[in-house]
């Protein structure tokens, strides 16, 4: 998304994930991996401003559209709007008249000079990953993370393929899918981009989904997924 701003270009993106939640499945959702001669912190400075041969070989995080305030909705009933309609209803929600709140996706696109993103040559690839705890739970519908049956599952698959990293990033899918078939097409997926999210908005998160569904927004019914692609 960022890179469609061009003030950013020289700017390194790193993809830390915050620690504020107490549940172990949150930790190390987000990261990056890093080109250096040895772990100092000389040689990170140097790789985030890639020089010497140094710099980020990879991005992995959360897709922005699980962020509660990616796209512009209704701070009180969650409705979606278009841009030009929060703007037109002067930011008033005409169904519960909660205060609408901007989105990012919109901000970016205010702030943006180009329509598609270009990526400078120093920017790496982005993975878009799905917490394993979570891809269990879409795969089993289970829904409570924190279940038994996922944990036990979960660290069936750690005891098989050592990290959890290993398992979401680097293992040959077919290694995975040979072990559990459902997990390893929700992982060849996002590997690929091709998750399907509904998008968060007005402070309620985002979530990925195997159904087609796909977001709402006030005055529009079912819009398609094309509308959203970035
Ligand atoms: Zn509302």
């Amino acid at each position: 998304m960022a890179d469609r701003i061009p003030e950013l270009q020289d700017i390194t993106f790193m993809s830390n994930s915050d620690t504020h939640s107490p549940w172990p499945h949150r930790l190390g959702r987000e990261f990056n991996r890093i080109k250096v001669k040895e772990l100092t912190f000389l040689e990170i400075e140097k790789a985030i401003e890639h020089k010497n041969n140094r710099g980020f070989t990879l991005n992995v995080g959360l897709n922005p559209k699980e962020g509660k305030y990616h796209i512009t909705a209704c701070s009180k009933c969650y409705l979606k709007f278009k841009i030009n309609d929060a703007i037109r209803l002067n930011f008033r929600c005409p169904e519960c008249n909660g205060i609408i709140k901007k989105g990012v996706m919109d901000r970016v696109n205010e702030l943006s000079k180009w329509k598609e993103p270009k990526n400078p040559w120093h920017r790496p690839k982005y993975i878009h990953i799905i917490p394993l705890a979570e891809v269990i739970s879409l795969a089993t519908g289970i829904s409570t993370i924190t279940s038994k049956r996922i944990k036990d599952k979960w660290n069936l698959l750690i005891d098989k393929f050592g990290t959890e990293i290993n398992i979401l990033v680097d293992t040959k899918i077919d290694k995975i899918k040979e072990e559990d078939y459902k997990i390893g097409m929700i992982i060849e997926k996002f590997r690929m981009d091709k998750i399907n999210y509904i998008s968060g908005g007005g402070g309620l998160y985002g979530r990925p989904t195997l159904r087609s569904e796909s977001d709402r927004y006030w005055g529009y019914g079912q819009s398609s997924l094309s509308d959203f692609l970035m």
